[in-house]
Parts: structure tokens; C-alpha cells; sequence
């Protein structure tokens, strides 16, 4: 297994740290895994003049997977926006067509009361969003701000799917509800937009290939709803990029704890670059202090989705519910009064636990 390893900027290289440990467990253990760093974002920026150098994409299209930690920072804010640090992620999911964005939103019973609804509403919520990343309103043409006939100014996005676009992420999306509770629930807002209802005909195509799932449709603004009513009634939610970006982070602010989400973004053949929902952390980088939590659950999902090892991933998830369970805490989920670890400290909790397994 050969992973390309790029820890990035901010508490990125600090977090990548903590779950290059949980791979040395399991390398000592006799799993052959090969690691291999590359820059990317404002430290490639810095020292070679390009947010993705060719290097560093030719290390990721040379791997089994790619273990990304975090990009940006206010030093770089002013750059043009070729050089900016975002620049080097965007060029890297278009490059390798990481079209599906698995993004996990769990509350683990340890932390519900860290969510901002009731306890009793999040314990035990576990959804997955499957969004499609690389097509829809935010790609599409004709696109941009001209002036009409009256001389007013005119915004214009064009919301397009194809069909093959759709069906791959469905694949994607019933897959994943096979590796779970096996019911897939499809967003779309079909009764007013014609491309979404190519969306529900494309998953209605795809589901007599996967007769153990259920599927159901939901519409958008529904669905909004449903996540802070009742949001333990979902499994996986497939959904379109643009509503994928909005329900995906209603989702994750649900847990309460940003430094506790990885996410997985993978293209047809499975290849995966598997990062944590946060960014960089510029106000704590330096400090020792983030949680490196999701750096080290994506180390999970990169086991469970690119290099199906779903019992190293199965593991990884019991060592860190274990770790909670010790009562372990990062200031970002301690609460006030209880004692904090730092972000080394954290993963050596991991290690012991893995190791105690
Ligand atoms: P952020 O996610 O970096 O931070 C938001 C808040 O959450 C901050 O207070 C931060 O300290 C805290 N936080 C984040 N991760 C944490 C962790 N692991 N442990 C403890 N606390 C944590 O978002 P931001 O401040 O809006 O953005 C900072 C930079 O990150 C920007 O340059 C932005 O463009 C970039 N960014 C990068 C990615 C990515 O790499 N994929 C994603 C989002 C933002």
C-alpha cells in the first residue's frame, strides 16, 4: 500500500503527525505500507512557487491513496488566485476526478452534548453524505455576470448533470449504504428543477443493481428540515454538489465538533485523498493543541474505501471511541473545568489503545 502523504499548512503537518503513529502501529504489525511526503497549498507555494507542484501531483497519481492534512492561512490571502493554497486542492480533485465526497457526520455518546441541538436528538447519530464534487451549477456554462438589453446586470449559473456523472455517484452512494444500515436516502428538488429530475430517474436506473439497499427521495428543503428534526432517521444521503456543500455542513455542525470529521473524496477507481472537514487552523497552529482526531479517523475511512482494509478501519474507530471513553480530551472538545491533552498526547492515547487491542 503506497500512500501519498501531504500534511499541508497550519496544524495540518501537526495532525499528520498523530496519524502517521497509527501507521507505524500497524506497519510494526507486519502490514506493508509505504509512505512518501510531497507539499501542497502555501508551504508548496513557498518553496516551490506552485500551490501543486508536478511532483507532488505525480506522488498522488503514483499512490494507493493520499492522506491530506490542511491548506491556507492569512499569509497567503492576498496571493493571486493561481497561488493561492485552495488553487492546490481544486487543480488536485479535478486532476485525479475525485468525483464523490463522503463526509461522515457522527456523534460519538461521549461528546452529544457538545451539539447544538438536544442530546436526546443527536445521541447516536450516524450519517453519510455522499456529494458529488466535480460537476452541477459550479461548473456548469454559460456562466457569469453580464448586461441585458436594458442595460441592467444580469448573474447567471447553469445547474447541469449528465447522466453518467449522476449514475457513478450513485454507485458510490449505494455502496456506501451497503457498508452500513443499507438505506439511501437521494436529495433532489425535482418538483421545480429539470436536472435534479434526471437525478431521481438516473438513482431510480441504478437501484435494481443493488435490490439490499432501500432507497427513498427526499426533497431539498425537506431535507434541511429532517437533519435538525429528526436526524437519526438517515443512513447515506446521496446528493448534487450544491446541495451536497450546504446539507453536508448543516450535517456536521449537528456533532458539534469540527475537529472530530474526516472526509473522503474518491474517483471511479478508488483511488481516495482523505483529509479532515476543518482547514488549517491558523488562530491554534504551532501550539501542540489541536485534536488530530480527524486527521485519524480519515487514516480510518482511507483503510475502509481506497485499500479495503475495513478491519484496520474497524479498529482505528474502536481505539478512538475507547480513547473518548478514557475520558481523554483535546481542548476543542473538553468541557469546562476537565483536564486537556495536547495533539501528541491525544495520538499516543490512540497508539495505546490500538495496541492494547
Ligand atoms: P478552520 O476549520 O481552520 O477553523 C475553524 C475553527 O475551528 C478555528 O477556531 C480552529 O481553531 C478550530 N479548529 C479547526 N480544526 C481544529 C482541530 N483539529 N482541533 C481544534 N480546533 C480546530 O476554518 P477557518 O479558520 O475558516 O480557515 C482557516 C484556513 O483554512 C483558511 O485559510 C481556509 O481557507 C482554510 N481551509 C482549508 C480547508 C482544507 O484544507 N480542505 C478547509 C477549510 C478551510
Amino acid at each position: 500500500m503506497k500512500i501519498a502523504v501531504l500534511p499541508g499548512d497550519g496544524i495540518g503537518p501537526e495532525i499528520v503527525a498523530e496519524a502517521l503513529k497509527v501507521l507505524d502501529v500497524f506497519r510494526g504489525e507486519g502490514v506493508k505500507i509505504e509512505t512518501e511526503a510531497g507539499d501542497i497549498g502555501g508551504v508548496a507555494v513557498d518553496r516551490q512557487g506552485d500551490p501543486l507542484p508536478a511532483a507532488t501531483l505525480a506522488l498522488c497519481q503514483g499512490a494507493d491513496a493520499i492522506l491530506f492534512g490542511s491548506i491556507g492561512g492569512p499569509q497567503y490571502d492576498t496571493l493571486q488566485r493561481e497561488m493561492r493554497p485552495e488553487r492546490g486542492l481544486l487543480r488536485l480533485r479535478k486532476a485525479l476526478d475525485l468525483f464523490a465526497n463522503l463526509r461522515p457526520a457522527q456523534v460519538f455518546p461521549e461528546l452529544a452534548e457538545a451539539s447544538s441541538l438536544k442530546a436526546e436528538i443527536v445521541a447516536g447519530l450516524d450519517i453519510m453524505i455522499v456529494r458529488e464534487l466535480t460537476g452541477d451549477i459550479y461548473f456548469g456554462e454559460p456562466r457569469g455576470i453580464a448586461i441585458n438589453a436594458a442595460g441592467e446586470r444580469v448573474g447567471t449559473n447553469t445547474m447541469v448533470y449528465s447522466e453518467s456523472e449522476i449514475r457513478r455517484v450513485a454507485h458510490w452512494g449505494f455502496q456506501a449504504a451497503r457498508q452500513r444500515r443499507r438505506e439511501l436516502c437521494s436529495v433532489d428538488k425535482m418538483n421545480v428543477l429539470e436536472t435534479t429530475q434526471l437525478w431521481r430517474d438516473v438513482m431510480m436506473e441504478v437501484a435494481p443493481e443493488y435490490p439490499d439497499v432501500k432507497l427513498t427521495h427526499m426533497l431539498v428543503d425537506n431535507a434541511a428540515m429532517q437533519l435538525v428534526r429528526n436526524p437519526r432517521q438517515f443512513d447515506v444521503i446521496v446528493t448534487g454538489n450544491l446541495f451536497g456543500d450546504i446539507l453536508s455542513d448543516e450535517a456536521s455542525m449537528l456533532t458539534g465538533s469540527i475537529g472530530m470529521l474526516p472526509s473522503a473524496s474518491l474517483n471511479a477507481v478508488g483511488l481516495g485523498l482523505f483529509e479532515p472537514i476543518h482547514g488549517s487552523a491558523p488562530d491554534i497552529a504551532g501550539r501542540g493543541i489541536a485534536n488530530p482526531l480527524a486527521q485519524i479517523l480519515s487514516v480510518s475511512m482511507m483503510f475502509r474505501y481506497s485499500l479495503k482494509r475495513p478491519e484496520l478501519a474497524d479498529r482505528i474507530d474502536r481505539a478512538v471511541r475507547s480513547v473518548l471513553q478514557q475520558g481523554i480530551r483535546t481542548a476543542d472538545i473538553a468541557r469546562p473545568g476537565e483536564a486537556v491533552a495536547s495533539t501528541a498526547r491525544m495520538g499516543d492515547a490512540v497508539v495505546a489503545a490500538l495496541r492494547a487491542q
